[in-house]
């Protein structure tokens, strides 16, 4: 018995182990001759992406709905370390030890917020990074209209706005409104801070649009400004300043797994693994990578981006190649000429950009809409359970713009 093994089932590894199961499905290779492993430190795939909103009961997809339909295993542990001379992955089960054996292995660990050594991030910032952290975050805003008064009991300040903390913020007011009640005698305040020079700055031709969204919906824009220090009732800016707030989210970007370090490559500044474009890893045989965790120039010229776009066929091509390659199979390059981002702007709507100078195409509803097909259709898995609603899915092709698809329709 062969076996591929996958690190991770997020968007990355998910699709990873479904297009090496659709491959192997395709030349009809039985599954006791070669199998596909998952590991993952959870039982369910989390649609990440959608972790500003609320509420996210349904953004936690069970892996058995998606993986058993197509014979992929599944094992819930927590891999430390890869023995690159032996094939062997060593596995956190249960605080147990367990090593399992690869024929060929895609890492799709993807990646986690970077959180800096500032005083006080760690013990009193929240964070929407993971399903437990927005979880804690809602949890925590639940509870402050039960709170004693104090000057920033209603203040949220968002700290990071890149396309997650815009996100966020934008979210708050309508949310924190709806939590406090109150029929708006308690003002609640949301505060955007960063240390660029405005605000939506790398969103290029958005950005005047972005500004205008966040400032109809009241939120206070603090660009250029550093945090010095997170305390249990506010922050401390850089030259002294300090704004009382009971609530701090920290959205200061992400970096990759620590395990990509367990390979003797050259990371990039995100701590990437870099990839060809069929997702192997340079000199290291038998290896893979997809998602967060590597870098791949993804239109021959231009490296990916950490996002679920980029990802999703990512992981789908590396699967197909771990097959190919392990079977003497020809292997598919992955080439994408095309790049949009997609920011949600809450109850104002979104706005939409094409091409990697993000040239403005659609905003507000017309945006919106499209964003909401992305973020509860496009990007889930197939969940009737059915092999081939899955194993389509799973085909290593290029999926046209979002946009246009939803033009089509
Ligand atoms: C709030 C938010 C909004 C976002 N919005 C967008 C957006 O609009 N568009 C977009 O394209 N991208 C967006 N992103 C980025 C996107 O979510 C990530 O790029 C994407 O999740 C990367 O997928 P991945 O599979 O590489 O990694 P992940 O989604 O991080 O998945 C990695 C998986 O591996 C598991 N894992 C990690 N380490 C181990 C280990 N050692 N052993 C076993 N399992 C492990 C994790 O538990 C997880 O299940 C957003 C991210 C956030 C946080």
């Amino acid at each position: 018995m062969e076996r591929i093994v996958v690190v991770g089932a997020g968007f990355a590894g998910l699709w990873s182990a479904l297009g090496a199961a659709r491959k192997l499905d395709e030349l009809r290779v039985p599954t006791d001759q070669v199998e596909v492993v998952v590991i993952n430190g959870t039982p369910y795939h989390s649609v990440r992406v959608r972790n500003y909103e609320q509420p996210l009961d349904d953004t936690l997809v069970p892996l058995s709905d998606v993986l058993d339909p197509v014979d992929v295993r599944r094992i819930r542990g927590i891999v430390c370390s890869i023995d690159l001379s032996k094939r062997l992955v060593e596995i956190d089960i249960d605080g147990q030890a367990q090593w399992l054996d690869y024929d060929r292995l895609i890492l799709a660990a993807g990646s986690e917020l970077v959180r800096p050594g500032i005083p006080g991030l760690r013990e009193f910032a929240f964070d929407v990074d993971t399903f437990p952290g927005a979880g804690k975050l809602q949890e925590h805003l639940l509870q402050l209209p039960d709170l004693p008064e104090s000057a920033g009991r209603l203040t949220v300040v968002v700290v990071g706005a890149g396309l997650t903390g815009i996100e966020l913020a934008a979210e708050l007011p309508a949310r924190l409104r709806g939590i406090v009640g109150n029929g708006g005698r308690d003002p609640v305040r949301v505060i955007l801070a960063d240390r660029s020079a405005r605000i939506g700055l790398a969103m290029g031709g958005a950005q005047p649009v972005i500004e205008e969204a966040l400032n109809a919906q009241g939120i206070e824009l603090l660009p250029g400004v550093s945090l010095e220090a997170v305390t249990r009732d506010g922050i401390l800016l850089t030259g002294g300043t300090r704004i009382d707030a009971a609530t701090v989210v920290w959205c200061g970007g992400m970096r990759a797994s620590s395990l990509t370090g367990q390979f003797p490559v050259t990371l990039d500044p995100f701590g990437r693994v870099p990839v060809d474009s069929f997702l192997r890893l340079d000199n290291v045989p038998g290896v893979f990578a997809a998602g967060d965790c590597a870098r791949i120039l993804i239109d021959g010229e231009r490296p990916s981006v950490m996002s679920c776009q980029h990802g999703r066929p990512m992981g789908r091509y590396a699967g197909h190649n771990a097959v190919c390659d392990l079977l003497g199979q020809p292997m598919l390059p992955l080439h994408i000429d095309w790049y949009t981002t997609i920011l949600d702007l809450g109850p104002w709507g979104a706005v939409y950009t094409e091409g990697w100078d993000r040239r403005l195409a659609s905003q507000g509803d017309d945006a919106k809409q499209t964003k909401r097909t992305i973020n509860c259709e496009r990007i889930y898995p197939p969940r009737t359970g059915s092999r081939e609603d899955i194993f389509k899915a799973a085909a290593p092709v290029v999926q046209a713009p979002p946009y246009t698809v939803r033009q089509a329709l």
